[in-house]
Order: structure tokens, then sequence, then C-alpha cells
């Protein structure tokens, strides 16, 4: 992997995957954008670098058309269902987005049509006949969504007519086998119908020299990307028959594709973050090549495996067709998770919805347990409750939770709530030194891995540099010690909790916050200086708070009664659906 963001204060833009909205936010959302953006996006704050974290809900597409259909709801009421649902799981979640945009907003309507205006002057886009599926018994065009059918790459059953669940590849029309009409099973005629075509295979040369050369992502998906430019990239239907969607210039009763307006999404929640903030054109020092050359600007997609064809082919070269608009920097690609070794299923609720998981157990909990659980790789997790609990009691509680409630409860009641001086004269000790020298080398660490968005080492790396002031409180057993010992250790104590609030910051925000609280320290753990974690600026005869426990944990009970909930639900065959943002 290519050294990432230099947190140079540059300008960055993080986005996670936008959020189809045709069902609930559940775990198998979260763990491959939404929390690593966040976490990401709060370490770059703290390292003073002007972040804007966007993201939004997809709207169009006929997933949700189909899906409204079998609510009886119209489009427009399910998405809003959904929207606001997801939003208000967010907030509770601590994902801090600068802006949350929506695709069915008219900025993103606007923004989309522009593009293609653009992309048709330059002539890369064309019109032509397609064929399309047609359900003589609907009397209608039935697009993606509506047709089943077997791969004919991979050949698993079931899949879209648009694209391949299981190989990821897509589909033109005709390419399924044994396509069938999924309202009523019958089998779909091929008619004409009038598109555009996006010329995707214009810029083969040009993408694989972008992926070598330009795109921090890891090797594996590169690979795969460039394998797929290897065996021919195909004109790209954009244009679908259909009410719902972004209409298309020019053409009565049809609408872009769902993944031609869907990452435009990302520009059109910028532009509404720019607007908000009373700045215009800010939009711009991130999506005008130009202007992010002046500045340095770069632009990081958080997103899941499944898309990793639409964010690496299809929406550079989009971009790099319009000529001004600057293509993304950083893709960072996490694979899909399972819950108790089961593939998530939609249809069948198996899943944990977030809503849920919230009433049960803090939102720092999940942030926490995914961070540690998921690499910055494109390789599949498993959201496991016995391995949850473990990790909670064992890391959380037993590790982070025990040193800063020590510390704090014995300053609250041996030196009546105010950090000991260190005595006049006398000199830190070798474990002084020892211990400020691991605490030095921690945050450099720790400071280069959440800059690589290494997040889970990075975590291991904090997570070890908690176990070593643990074993420095017991091996200087101030409880026994000495009031001039004890003071000593107990002054460095009370500034390493003050580090670990700052290192654990972008993981769990929440606790950070109370930590910060309990030191009685000024402003937010939110506005704190990252670099500063490695210097002990609490002074003595500072007052902190009475302090609570932390964390409370992850009992025997709470733990069984989720996992006899998930087995109550039937357990999905192997090829039902999979997570994620599906379309
Ligand atoms: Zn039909
Ligand atoms: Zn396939």
């Amino acid at each position: 992997v290519v050294v990432l963001i230099d947190a140079t204060k540059s300008p960055v833009l993080v986005t996670s995957a936008l959020l189809y909205v045709n069902g609930p936010l559940h775990l198998g959302h979260i763990r491959s954008t939404y929390i690593p953006a966040d976490v990401y996006t709060r370490y770059l704050r703290l390292k003073g670098v002007p972040v804007v974290f966007v993201s939004g809900s997809d709207e169009h597409g006929t997933p949700t058309v189909v899906t409204a259909e079998q609510e009886g709801l119209t489009a427009k009421a399910m998405v809003d269902k959904y929207h606001n649902l997801a939003f208000k799981n967010y907030q509770a979640l601590g994902l801090s987005f600068d802006h949350y945009s929506r695709t069915s907003n008219e900025t993103n309507h606007q923004t989309t049509q522009e593009l293609f205006m653009i992309l048709k002057e330059k002539g890369f886009v064309f019109k032509q006949i397609v064929k399309e599926y047609y359900c003589p018994t609907d009397k209608k065009f039935l697009p993606d969504r509506y047709i089943k059918g077997e791969c004919p790459y991979c050949h698993a059953k079931d899949q879209y007519s648009d694209y391949c669940e299981n190989c990821g590849k897509t589909f033109k029309p005709g390419d399924l086998i044994g396509a069938y009409c999924s309202l009523d099973k019958t089998t779909p005629e091929l008619k004409d119908s009038e598109h555009f075509m996006f010329k995707l295979s214009a810029f083969s040369s040009a993408l694989s020299s972008y992926l070598k050369n330009q795109l921090d992502v890891r090797d594996e998906v590169r690979n795969y990307v460039l394998q797929w430019i290897k065996e021919g990239l195909r004109d790209w239907d954009i244009v679908r028959d259909l009410d719902w969607g972004v209409k298309v210039p020019g053409m009565k009763g049809k609408v872009f594709y769902v993944w031609f307006d869907a990452p435009i999404g990302y520009i059109a929640a910028t532009k509404e973050w720019a607007e908000k903030n009373g700045k215009k054109d800010a939009w711009k020092q991130f999506w005008i090549k130009a202007e992010a050359e002046k500045k340095g600007a770069k632009i990081v997609h958080f997103i899941g495996k499944d898309i990793v064809y639409h964010h690496a082919l299809f929406w550079p070269a989009l971009l790099m067709g319009t000529a001004d608009y600057k293509t993304p920097d950083v893709l960072p690609v996490r694979g899909f998770v399972t819950i108790q070794g089961k593939k998530i299923s939609k249809s069948r609720k198996y899943w944990i919805l977030v809503e849920d998981y919230l009433k049960r157990w803090p939102p720092d909990y999940v942030r926490f347990y995914y961070t540690l659980t998921t690499p910055n790789a494109p390789t599949d997790g498993d959201f496991d409750w016995k391995d949850f609990q473990e990790k909670i009691n064992t890391e959380l509680l037993g590790n982070v939770g025990n040193f800063v409630h020590r510390v704090l409860t014995f300053i609250d009641s041996k030196f009546a709530g105010k950090v000991p001086k260190v005595p006049h004269g006398s000199k830190a000790g070798a474990d002084e030194v020892a211990i400020k020298k691991k605490l030095v080398k921690s945050v450099k660490e720790v400071d280069k891995l959440y800059s690589q968005i290494e997040l889970d080492r990075a975590l291991k790396a904090i997570l070890d540099l908690s176990q070593s002031f643990n074993q420095y409180f017991q091996h200087k057993a101030p409880w026994r010690a000495d009031e001039k010992d004890a003071s000593i250790t107990l002054w460095h104590c009370a500034n390493f909790v003050r580090s670990l609030a700052i290192l654990l910051e972008p993981v769990i925000p929440f606790s950070a916050e109370k930590i910060w609280s309990y030191l009685n320290l000024e402003g937010s753990v939110h506005d704190a200086d990252f670099d500063s974690a490695k210097d002990l600026p609490i002074k003595a005869d500072h007052s902190i708070k009475k302090p609570l426990p932390l964390f409370s944990k992850a009992e025997d009970d709470a733990i069984q009664e989720e996992i006899r909930k998930l087995e109550s639900l039937i357990a999905p065959p192997p090829k039902e659906s999979r997570h994620g943002p599906e379309r």
C-alpha cells in the first residue's frame, strides 16, 4: 500500500458509500464504510486537516421502485421513510457527517444533467437502440431488478439483470441465462428502446494508467480491476425506461441509470455542504481539477468491495470525460460481514438492525468492535456476539476502562480530586523515562497507522499502549507507595488518561468525551490536538470531577439473548442475498 494522506494541511473530502434506502439500516451496512470513514475523518480533524465528510441516501433505481411496490408505498414515501430512519441511526452512532444529502435532491438532478450535457458535447455519450427486457404480461419495460436469471460468467443463480452480486461483473439485457420477470415469473421479451451509451471503452488506457499511477488502492483490488480492463470494457448504457429518477434531457419517460447519478451525488453533497456554509464555490476545491491542484486537495471514497467496479472504472471515466473534473485519490475497500457466521438476508430479516442494537448497547461498543476486527482490505468478516463480548470485556473494559477508572478514582479518593504535585527536586525514575518513551513512540505509530487508514492496527497500537499504562500503574503500586512516589505516579497517569482520550476519540467519541469531562479539561476532546497526545500538560492541583465507570460489562445473559434472537430466525440458504448497499 502506498502511503496515503500524509496529514499535511491540504483539504480532504471523505465520503462513505451512499446508502441505498430500500430498507432499514443494519449492522452489515456500517462496517465497510460508515464507521471507518467516520474514524478516519475524526482523526483528520484532530490533526487540524480541513476535512469535509459527506454522504447521503441513494434513492433512485429499480430496486427502490420494486420495494416500494411491495410495501404499498410510492417510491418517494419509501425513500423518505428509510432516509429519515437511517439519518437518526447515524446520529446515534456518532457519525459526524458535515453534510448528509439525498440523490433525489434538486442539486443532484441538476448536476447529473449538467455532467451528462458536458459528456455529450465532448462526444462521450451517443444514442443507440438497445434491447430492453419487456414483460408482455405487465406490458412494460422492466429494467435491472425486475428481471432475474443466471450469471453467464460465474453461473450464480437468481442474479439481477444489471450486475452479478457474486462475481461483480456487469450485464446488458440479454446476457442473463434463463431470464424471468420477478413480478410474475414469465419469460420477458427483448424489445428495442432508444438509450444513451457512455463510451467507457474509450477510457481503457487512461483508466489503466490512472489505476497504476494515481489511485491509491490495495494491490489485490488494483489487480482485479486491471484484469477487467484487460478483458475489454464495454460501452455503458446509462438510460432506463422508468419514471423514478433523474430525467434524461430530450428523452420522454426515461431516466438515468441509478449508477450514473449516484456517484454524482458525492459532488452534489459537496455543493450542498458549501452552500450550507455560505461558501458557494468551496466544492470546487475538491472536484474541479485546476482548483484542487492549487490546494493539493484529495478525495477519499470509502466503499464496500461490491461496488469496486463502479468506483474504479465508471466513476473515474465519467469524471475524466468531462475534462475539468478531478478523479478520486484514495479508495479504501472493505469486505462483507456475516452475522454469527451466516449471511445477512433482507428477505428473511436475518440481520441486526442498528435501531435494535442501539436499544441495548452503546454506540461506542460496535464502533470499537468493528474497528478492531476490520482490516483495511476487501476481506470478509463476521459479527459474532461471543467475540463481541470478549473484545468489549477484555479490551475496552479490562484494559482501557480499567486504567482510566483506577487512576481517576485514586486521585478522587486519595488526593481529594486534585492531580498531585511532583515534589520539588524529585527526578523522574527509570520507570517514568521508559513509559514516556513508549508514549511518544506509540503516538507516532498510531498517527502513521491512522493516516494510512490502517484503523484496526492503529487501535491495536493504542490498546498496547494502554496495556503498558496498566503495567506501569500496577508496578508502581501507588496504594502502598509513600506519598512522594504515589504523587509522581498519579501525576503521570492523569496525563496518560488524557493521551488515551485523544488517541481513542476517533474510535469511541462518546467515551472519549466522558473521559475528557471527568478530567475536567477545557473544551471538547473532539477539538483536541492529536499530536499533543504525546505531551503531559495537566498541571499539579488541577481538579478532576468525580468519575463514574466508563463502560459496563457485556453480560452473559444479554449476549445469550442476542444469540437466541438470531437463532430464532431461519438461517438463509447460502446463495441468498448478501449485505451491503444493495442496488
Ligand atoms: Zn412481468
Ligand atoms: Zn457472476
